[in-house]
């Protein structure tokens, strides 16, 4: 990639106000949710609560939106080796956003820390059928799955502790970059037929992100809209290159996703600006907003679509998920040239 995507992010800032004037202040970007709609002969724009109720409506009654079913299964590596820029809480809210509007979703925790795990509120104590045993070929995907107790149609397979050794335990195994690949297919998934799994990486580039890229066709790569947010992408593609080089020519970046945006800030505007240069349409144009409530979701083992389905969070997560399962024909079609 010449010249990279670290160069020229200003470190500058403006103003600072509470994360609660930001909810209120930042929008999902795309701007067709609806909300505009008169309701007797008032918008509901013009009542916040009016407008809060009409998009918890949307996320609860769902079954007017229902998404494009992907030709094939699509599968997805949620990765940068960035601690903390948003990948598992994109990987939940993106899955829970899927499945609220009729795909069916599945969510493999590769990461130790079982954050992904927390925020869908599945079990993962240590002694649980986990993406750990399933890597070691212990266990077979369909035993490891567990449902969301919040919807029926999103799935995940545990990260527990165990997985902490995975990364030198797998040195010495046979096809240790292929193990996760091996372990999904269309057999080992049992019932769950998945329009779309999403692999939630840990921050780093070791041989747990190398099974979920050889395992992958699509990387999606969030990018906190912050300090420093593109250090390290140029070392993330320069992987992203080796793998489809050596393991998997399928591998492309189709997604990149703008998190923790803060549209008070000059900074923010400039790293959306910087990513939007770089990656072009890849990027999608749903932001999603530094926002209370999507960091609060997860104490409560919910995403942000069940425990506060009105927010800014959760429409933003709705839009973002919109936007991923429309560009499947777009991405089929570029496939097949
Ligand atoms: P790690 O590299 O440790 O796996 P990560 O990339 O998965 O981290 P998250 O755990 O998703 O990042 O997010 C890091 C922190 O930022 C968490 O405390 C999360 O609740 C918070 N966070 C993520 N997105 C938002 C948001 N849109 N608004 C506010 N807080 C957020
Ligand atoms: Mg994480």
């Amino acid at each position: 990639m010449s010249g990279g995507p670290e160069s020229t992010v200003s470190r500058e800032t403006t103003s600072r106000e509470t994360d609660h004037q930001s909810d209120q202040a930042t929008s999902s970007g795309n701007g067709d949710d609806g909300f505009t709609a008169p309701y007797n002969g008032i918008s509901v724009e013009e009542t916040p609560i009016g407008a809060a109720a009409h998009r918890a409506s949307q996320v609860l009654h769902p079954h007017s939106v229902s998404l494009p079913k992907p030709p094939e299964r699509r599968i997805l590596t949620i990765a940068n080796q960035k601690g903390g820029v948003g990948k598992t809480t994109s990987a939940v809210n993106l899955a829970s956003a899927l499945a609220v509007q009729g795909l069916t979703v599945l969510v493999i925790d590769l990461d130790p820390q079982g954050n992904a795990s927390t925020a869908l509120g599945v079990a993962h104590h240590s002694g649980v059928p986990s993406s750990y045993e399933l890597l070691l070929g212990e266990v077979t995907a369909a035993e490891a799955i567990q449902k969301s107790p919040h919807n029926d149609r999103l799935f995940c397979i545990p990260a527990t502790i165990d997985l902490a050794g995975a990364e030198i335990e797998l040195v010495s195994m046979v096809a240790r970059e292929g193990r996760l690949k091996g372990a999904l297919s269309e057999k080992a998934l049992g019932e769950v037929d998945a329009d779309f799994i999403l692999i939630d990486c840990p921050p780093s580039l070791g041989l747990l992100t190398v099974n979920a890229m050889v395992a992958a066709k699509e990387v999606l790569i969030p990018i906190q809209c912050e300090y420093y947010a593109l250090e390290g992408v140029g070392q993330l593609l320069r992987n992203i290159e080796l793998v489809q080089a050596h393991l998997n020519p399928d591998l492309h970046v189709s997604t990149v996703l703008l998190t923790m945006y803060d549209g008070r800030t000059k900074l923010a505007d400039q790293v959306a600006e910087e990513v939007r240069t770089h990656f072009g349409d890849a990027v999608l144009r749903a932001v999603i907003p530094r926002s209370v409530k999507v960091s609060e979701a997860p104490g409560y083992g919910m995403t942000v679509l069940d425990y506060d389905p009105g927010s800014r969070g959760a429409m933003s997560y709705l839009d973002a998920g919109r936007e991923l399962a429309a560009r499947t024909a777009h991405i089929t079609k570029q496939e097949q040239r």
